[in-house]
């Protein structure tokens, strides 16, 4: 065994169980005695090379028999590729095997995707569907201790013990994020509020009485917050807040500081998506540097648009295989996010890789007028301007044939202004600095403060008309727009 000169021939078999069988190192309360650094699980964290390869490759194997033996839909996929688990003998043999992604978990909704009776299944969680159906994810009694045990880890990377106090907005429901929060902080041995998304003057008040110094939420949520807490004349930067974990949506470094410094608190980023687990993949240690993926659970790839592997540094779209999971196990899932990983070491210590934050989806990608642009690039040429606030909305459009693209922002409170002249030169300043560092054309238009909604979890975007209708209000103001220059049509962008 890899271990037993370390840690004594005793160890030997209790080690092979939990490597085979996914359970977590931090069972072993040996292994916390290396702890220097605030680490949850030190062992994993630390792994690297060939001890890391060696537990990844048994994972992998025991995964792969999972799905073979209970006759899940990714048979078939092995099957038809000419493929048998006996066929992977090491960890490249992984790029032989076929990718999954969202497709197969709609093919076999609901629960067609599982590789244990459902009886096991003790949880299901559901994606958001905010790009396709509904996809549906089961649990078993181990895969909730995992994944509380990820949180956990991700937690104290942030900064977290059990002295803190933390108040998760994360929605609670299908949804993973609340659930997912949740129990992770109190493996951990926080103190958790579970006040769960919105109820925005309960959030404020559960701030200031219950005093809690780790806030859980989206970042649109959390700036959110500090944008009230300015109106309501509460003092946030002061208050007893002090480090915020932060996902489910892409966002930006620029985000990152208006947080930081509207709720005086350390902005963590974190990653995860329901179809591997939920929140917990990855997160951000203090030093802000990428995401710790917690691989002795994932293995993680990046491949390009043809599916071929793309070198370390480089981006691309990041694919996941889990190793631990026991209910939907995943065999190179296609995320659909766009990311980069890098090897070298943190100088926190920990020795996973790490992922650069996501920087958008695959398919958020943006083609106007041939020219290739993510939303996120469009979001930091716009904080680039001083004035303009992280609310906005882009819309695209087809009009006689061409692509045009229309930015909506908000400006603050002080720069807005009846002047339309005024107005004008800005929405001008604007567009100039996004042609010259995007080389696309955008028209902007500057929107009143609080025009956007941030209430709800997830801010939409990006309305692509080419591809959507639009939702009622936007229908009605284009409708407007038309209205005022005398014509008549359908809802798009004049
Ligand atoms: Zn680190």
């Amino acid at each position: 065994m890899l271990l037993e000169s370390q840690y004594g021939e005793s160890a030997g078999y209790t080690i092979a169980l939990i490597i085979e069988q996914g359970a977590p190192f931090y069972d072993l309360g040996v292994f916390r005695e290396r702890a220097d650094v605030l680490m949850w699980d030190v062992y994993a964290e630390t792994l690297s090379g060939g001890e890391l390869e060696k537990i990844q490759f048994a994972r992998l194997k025991s995964t792969l028999k999972r799905i073979w033996e209970s006759g899940a839909p990714y048979r078939e996929k092995m099957e038809e590729a000419g493929l048998s688990p006996g066929d992977v003998k090491s960890l490249e043999d992984l790029e032989k095997l076929p990718f999954s992604s969202k497709d197969d978990f709609r093919k076999n909704y609901p629960l067609g995707m599982l590789a244990v009776s459902r009886k096991d299944v003790v949880r299901i969680h559901a994606s958001s569907g905010t790009t396709g159906t509904r996809t549906v994810v089961g649990y078993t009694e181990n895969d909730i201790e995992n994944w509380a045990q990820l949180v956990a880890r991700i937690a104290t990377a942030a900064g977290v013990t059990r002295e803190d106090i933390a108040q998760i907005s994360f929605t609670y429901g299908l949804f993973t994020g609340g659930f997912g929060l949740h129990y992770g902080l109190e493996k951990l041995g926080a103190m958790v509020i579970p006040v769960s998304g919105g109820q925005t003057e309960l959030q404020m008040s559960v701030i200031m009485e219950l005093k809690p110094s780790v806030l859980i939420s989206t970042p649109t949520y959390a700036l959110y917050l500090s944008e009230l807490g300015k109106e309501m004349g509460i003092d946030l930067p002061g208050s007893s807040l002090r480090v915020g974990l932060f996902g489910a949506e892409p966002w930006s470094e620029e985000i990152r500081a208006r947080i930081e410094s509207g709720l005086g608190i350390l902005a963590t980023d974190n990653y995860g998506l329901s179809e591997v687990t939920g929140p917990g993949v990855a997160g951000e240690c203090h030093l802000q540097n990428g995401l710790h993926i917690a691989e002795d659970h994932f293995i993680a790839e990046i491949v390009d648009e043809k599916g071929k592997p793309v070198g370390e540094g480089k981006q691309g779209e990041l694919v996941l295989t889990t190793l631990t999971r026991e209910a939907m196990p995943v065999i190179r899932f296609r995320t659909g996010d766009l990311t980069s990983i890098t090897r070298a070491e943190c100088e926190c210590g920990r020795k996973n890789a790490r992922m650069s934050r996501v920087v958008g989806r695959a398919d958020d990608m943006l083609i106007i007028k041939g020219v290739n642009v993510y939303p996120s690039q469009i979001e930091r040429a716009l904080l680039e301007v001083a004035g303009v606030e992280p609310h906005y909305l882009i819309v695209v459009d087809r009009r006689r044939g061409l692509d045009v693209l229309e930015v909506w922002v908000e400006v603050s409170e002080g720069l807005f202004s009846d002047d339309a002249m005024v107005m004008r030169a800005f929405e001008e300043k604007i567009e100039a600095h996004i042609k010259s560092t995007l080389n696309v054309r955008a028209s902007v238009r500057l929107k009143e403060p609080r025009t956007f909604d941030r209430t709800s979890g997830k801010a939409k975007r990006v309305i692509d008309l080419r591809r959507e209708e639009p939702p009622d209000w936007l229908r009605e103001e284009l409708r407007m727009r038309k209205g005022a220059k005398g014509e008549h049509g359908s809802a798009h962008l004049v």
